[in-house]
């Protein structure tokens, strides 16, 4: 009998990379799509991260690491976490994995049993209420709509709490919604969960430098969440090294040494060749990072721009990551040749039809009035995007 396992059956395809493999096909059907659906930095990696890559295949880096990867990269992060944000680490409580996809997985099956609650907040990037869901955990949703700048309150969060809360997501800045909580919001929410020492936060800081309001805050730099906050992070997005899939945790030690545990019997460490680059990143110079987040920076004005000018999307001024996620709920409920587009997902599906722009409908992040575009792509490609988008909601009737 051909039946996959139910824990399986249950989880959801991951709908930004189904966006964008859908989007490779109709170009590989010699149709012209600009895809802002995944995201992903359009950089290339920088050179000196290439070369020591290069090194390490040479100096026959070929032999099986650490399962928590090498002290060397270790290290590196510890004294990147000093250097940029202040926060004391030791290497034992640093554990590298293959992206910061695999470290959120490895935290939540780490700390989860059956039945426990996971507090995420929506909107909220796709993977997390599926990797709850894959830990047999419960996801309790908390929805933060556009007004409030995508930003859930602490009165919303000590709301959510209940004897059976076991951890609490938190994504600053955030996919996909690009807002990015203030110290002060922070200390909101670390005043909440001081009241309920066993919750364990788990502070997704992967866009940590794509970033327009100033430096980054980490809700660890609180006493009262320091020593159970999981932060994630990865070289993906701050070095344009999504391909090379290497992130990492910085987490209490028991937490680490568990996921330590679980990539021994797993996966084994990440790539030796993508752990030397990522160790060449974090220890050479970081101006490629002000050089890219300068670029985004520029994209970003642009896009809202454009998107304002389209009527019927709402938009807000993003302060961080590389997205844009307009209201598009004046659209829902249109139709094109009589047929009815129901929510955001079919609304992505007939611009990536139809106007030849691939984009990812909001109903996969919690949000099923919004859309999502990633403008971590060329000036001149938003600017013929965003014609492609104006003109195809201008259809719907
Ligand atoms: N967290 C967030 C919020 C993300 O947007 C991404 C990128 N998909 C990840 C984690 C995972 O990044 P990676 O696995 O490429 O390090
Ligand atoms: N962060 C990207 C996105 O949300 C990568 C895709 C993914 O890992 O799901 O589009």
């Amino acid at each position: 009998m051909k039946q996959v396992s139910e824990r399986l059956t249950a989880l959801s395809p991951s709908e930004t990379l189904a966006m964008s493999q859908k989007s490779n096909e109709l170009k590989a059907q010699g149709i012209d799509v600009i895809n802002l659906s995944v995201g992903e930095p359009d950089f290339f990696t920088p050179d000196f991260i290439k070369k020591a890559a290069g090194k390490a295949i040479d100096d026959n880096f070929s032999f099986y690491a650490p399962a928590a990867g090498f002290l060397s990269l270790r290290n590196a992060i510890v004294d990147k976490l000093k250097r940029e944000n202040r926060l004391d680490y030791t290497p034992d409580r640093i554990v590298c994995s293959n992206g910061a996809k695999q470290a959120v997985c490895n935290a939540l099956l780490a700390v989860i049993n059956p039945g426990d609650e996971v507090i995420v907040p929506a909107p909220y990037w796709v993977s997390y209420v599926e990797m709850v869901k894959l830990a047999e955990g419960r996801n309790v949703i908390v929805p933060a709509d556009i007004e409030r700048d995508f930003k859930i309150t602490p009165a919303q969060l000590e709301a959510a709490i209940t004897p059976r809360t076991k951890a609490f997501i938190l994504c600053s800045p955030s996919n996909p919604t690009g807002s990015v909580y203030s110290k002060e919001e922070l200390r909101g929410l670390a005043d909440v969960l001081s009241r309920h020492p066993n919750i364990i936060v788990l502070s997704d800081e992967v866009y940590e430098h794509i970033n327009y309001v100033g430096q980054h805050e980490s809700i660890a730099q609180f006493d009262e969440v320091r020593e159970r906050t999981v932060i994630i992070n990865g070289v993906s997005k701050a070095y344009a090294m999504t391909g090379w899939r290497l992130g990492w945790m910085a987490a209490p030690k028991w937490i680490a040494d568990a996921c330590g545990k679980l990539q021994g019997q797993y996966t084994s460490s990440p790539s030796n060749i993508a752990q030397k680059a990522a160790e060449a990143a974090y220890l050479g110079p970081q101006d490629c990072i002000e050089t890219m987040r300068r670029a985004f920076e520029r994209r970003r004005d642009l896009i809202i721009g454009l998107v304002s000018d389209i009527p019927g999307l709402k938009v807000r001024r993003p302060q961080g990551a590389f997205y844009l996620f307009p209201d598009c709920s004046y659209y829902t409920g249109k139709s094109f040749r009589g047929k009815t587009i129901a929510d955001a997902a079919e609304l992505a599906m007939y611009l990536l039809e139809e106007g030849h722009v691939a984009a990812v409908g909001g109903t996969a992040f919690g949000a099923p009035g919004c859309i999502r575009f990633s403008y971590a792509a060329s000036e001149e490609k938003l600017r013929e995007a965003m014609r492609r988008v104006g003109e195809a909601l201008a259809a719907l009737e």
